[in-house]
């Protein structure tokens, strides 16, 4: 632990990611557009439809219905409410099988799935480190973890401990081990908004939730839509700089970066809110943040965050045997400069324009 004055001397600054870090151009709906919004998963969501837009009537309920939705992703998912399934899968004893709502167990099913593709760089078992290095829901921490303390998380840590035996049911190997979908959660709210809009026969829409986005058909014929991507600067995490465009149709975005939500420490270190399970302290490297591509939110969502605690060197070669996966890195060379390394892929799946270059097509 350490002592008071090395306490007081922890700098801590964390900024909330209100607005993620995939951002979309030009918000001016016009009258062949249609936008909702509110809030959700402690950030904001958006909808755009384009196209044929239903009458007011119709949008009303629709809009009612993305709400409504949302509400019963977070009954499910939501580790900051005591009453959701997620919490109930949390105070499970060991080795007690818990039917759990198909939607909830395809999320953990996913979540696996990664956590197996990626060598454990992603872990949905990873809650116990987030909580302790003051990211989860116990809130910030003054201090940094002790040894003692980081060693009893990392005993609970560790995907192996989490099984899903059969269709719809979950049973955990200690009663201790947590369970912590929220790097993925707003990628799979997003594809099910978005699936939701489909089914009402909405051909042209893009749902974003706290920046994690997936677009469907295009904004206008022969116009996709326009997303930016933030340049990844701890000094104006709020978006003031562009990194560069992508131009979306069919297709999902969603991005993990250091800039949004960390701490700085008083020797200039800085602790992002992602945790790398294999050294069970905050993931550490160049990589300032990752953009990636897939045909659905979640996958792009569980991605992005695997890929920043994997950064480039790991990782590329993982994206690029995946088929419909792309990813950019932005590496931050010092504060002020940026590298970029992607995929094969990437420039040509997104239209991708580097800032500076953008034409406003
Ligand atoms: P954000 O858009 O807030 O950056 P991410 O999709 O990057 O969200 O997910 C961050 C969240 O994921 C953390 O707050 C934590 O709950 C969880 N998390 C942190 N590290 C990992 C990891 N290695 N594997 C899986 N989940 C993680
Ligand atoms: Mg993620």
């Amino acid at each position: 632990m350490l002592n008071k004055s090395q306490t007081a001397a922890i700098l801590v600054i964390i900024l909330a990611a209100a607005a993620g870090a995939l951002f979309v151009m030009k918000r001016t709906p016009s009258a062949d557009f249609a936008y909702f919004q509110g809030n959700t998963m402690g950030t904001t969501w958006s909808v755009r439809l384009a196209g044929p837009v239903p009458d007011s009537a119709a949008l009303a309920v629709i809009q009612n219905d993305i709400e409504l939705l949302l509400q019963n992703i977070n009954r499910e998912m939501s580790i900051y409410d005591p009453e959701s399934i997620i919490s109930e899968v949390n105070r499970l004893e060991a080795d007690v099988a818990m039917n759990v709502p198909e939607t909830l167990y395809g999320v953990m099913r996913f979540s696996l799935d990664l956590a197996n593709l990626t060598g454990g760089a992603f872990d949905p078992t990873v809650g116990p480190l987030v909580n302790l290095w003051g990211f989860g829901p116990d809130g910030a921490v003054r201090a940094s973890p002790g040894t003692d303390q980081i060693e009893a998380a990392r005993s609970r840590v560790g995907f192996e401990k989490l099984k899903l035996p059969e269709s719809n049911v979950v049973l955990k190997t200690r009663a201790d081990v947590y369970v912590d979908l929220g790097a993925v959660a707003k990628g799979f709210g997003v594809d099910a908004v978005a699936e939701m809009l489909v089914a009402r026969g909405i051909t042209s829409c893009l749902v974003e939730i706290g920046g994690e986005v997936r677009a469907l058909g295009m904004r206008k014929p022969g116009r996709k839509w326009r997303i930016g991507v933030q340049r990844p600067n701890y000094r104006a995490p709020s978006g003031s700089g562009l990194q560069g465009v992508l131009h979306l149709a069919d297709m999902a975005a969603a991005t993990s970066g250091d800039y949004q939500n960390f701490y700085v420490t008083d020797s200039g270190q800085t602790l992002s809110h992602i945790i790398d399970p294999r050294t069970a302290a905050p993931a550490g490297h160049s990589t300032a943040g990752v953009t990636v591509l897939a045909p659905d939110c979640m996958t792009a969502d569980g991605w992005a965050t695997a890929l920043y605690v994997l950064g480039p060197e790991a990782g590329l070669p993982l994206v690029e045997a995946q088929p419909g996966l792309e990813a950019l890195f932005v590496i931050r060379e010092n504060d002020q400069s940026f590298r970029e390394m992607a995929s094969s892929g990437f420039a040509a799946l997104a239209d991708y324009e580097p800032a500076g270059l953008e034409t406003g097509k």
